[in-house]
């Protein structure tokens, strides 16, 4: 457009041709132009809503005399006389964990996923579980938030792992470890924890995922 012989090519120019005073700020480009439909549709996709959704999983094992077999807790090899009873390594604090994240995103649980009856699964490490909660999430272009696990246990005493086991888990889950966090509980003896007959274990997480 001119103006009096002036090309303005924008509305500061004409501001500033109608003896306006025009004043520059630092942009964003998080802030888009919205004038005509074609803008709303071009930006429709980013904004697409995103899901935050949570999951909560639980897990019980037994606990059985056997040196020879590992007690695996969160992926982490734990020093114990006593192993974890199961099908696959047992690991507990996995196995809620896998369904905590399957719980998030509507996928059942783990025992529909891996049952115990298909031999593929016998003695196998329970991370792999977690490798395919992990890619069903990522097929709706999710990530996980944060994961929280409580470990039931009276024994071993746990309190020297929990940084190997938040290492592992955040491995896993392919996150930062400041978004896993692990505890360890005894029941002060009471019940079957309490009497060291298994353990049990607690998980939630939360995922962002796209909306459906
Ligand atoms: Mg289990």
């Amino acid at each position: 457009m001119a103006v009096q012989g002036q090309e303005l090519t924008d509305d500061a120019a004409v501001a500033e041709a109608a003896g306006l005073t025009v004043t520059l700020v630092q942009g964003d480009e998080a802030n888009h132009k919205l004038t005509t439909p074609q803008d709303w549709q071009r930006l429709s996709s980013p904004f697409t809503p995103v899901q935050t959704r949570i999951g909560q999983g639980y897990d019980v094992h037994c606990l059985i005399e056997d040196e020879q077999r590992p007690l695996m807790l969160c992926g982490v090899q734990v020093p114990s006389p006593l192993a974890l009873k199961g099908h696959s390594d047992a690991d507990v604090a996995l196995h809620a964990l896998v369904d905590a994240i399957l719980g998030a995103i509507g996928e059942g649980d783990i025992g529909e996923h891996f049952p115990p009856s298909d031999n593929r699964w016998k003695d196998c490490e329970s991370s792999a579980f977690v490798a395919e909660a992990l890619r069903l999430l990522k097929a709706r272009a999710g990530q996980v938030v944060n994961a929280d696990v409580t470990i039931i246990a009276q024994t071993p005493k746990l309190s020297a792992h929990k940084l190997a086991m938040r290492q592992r888990v955040a491995e896993l889950l392919e996150v930062d470890a400041s978004q896993v966090n692990i505890k360890a509980t005894t029941t002060e003896g009471l019940g079957f924890t309490g009497r060291k007959e298994g353990i049990a274990a607690q998980a939630v997480v939360s995922v962002q995922m796209k909306g459906e």
